[in-house]
């Protein structure tokens, strides 16, 4: 990363949250306290650590965040809603297959649709898993990368990295 990052596109999965696969979980959901959320079979949703603090800053220092899940976006949204963070996110892409680089380009070219233009170099994704980084730098070269649990483990030390580069 040595461009100033203008878009920070987050994976959900393992990456907000605990829970490997937010699909699989069945409503309705309970709130148990803020950062955590129970489905009808006691399954956990965990915030992961620091990501409030993260969104504020990213909101505070004019980074535009977006998410792109490999998910049936419904559990997904309703998530969002109750942990009362989905106002964070522009256009948050949710869909049910592993084409992130798709959900990509979707996410820039709606924030082009209002007006922003986003370049890769602008780029920062987010993701647990790096399966999908190919096939989106196939697309957009330049867009920087952080493998979540490994290059970081908490979302403090993104907000660590970013202000590295956003000085
Ligand atoms: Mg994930």
């Amino acid at each position: 990363m040595k461009e100033l990052i203008k878009l920070i596109i987050i994976d959900a999965d393992c990456t907000i949250w605990s829970h490997h696969n937010a699909s699989s979980l069945i409503p309705p959901f309970k709130l148990l306290s803020k950062d955590l959320i129970e489905d009808r079979y006691g399954s956990k949703i965990k915030l992961n650590g620091r990501f409030r603090e993260f969104l504020e800053f990213s909101r505070d220092n004019g980074i535009i965040l977006s998410i792109a899940s490999w998910n049936q976006p419904e559990n997904v949204l309703e998530l969002l809603s109750m942990f009362s963070i989905i106002h964070y996110f522009a256009f948050p892409t949710i869909e049910p297959h592993p084409n992130k680089s798709h959900m990509i380009q979707k996410i820039v070219s709606n924030l082009r649709k209002k007006g922003i233009r986003i370049y890769p170099e602008e780029i920062l994704y987010i993701d647990d898993r790096d399966i999908h980084l190919k096939e989106v730098r196939d697309t957009f070269e330049y867009v920087s990368f952080i493998k979540y649990g490994s290059d970081v483990e908490n979302w403090q030390e993104v907000i660590d990295m970013v202000k590295n580069v956003n000085v």
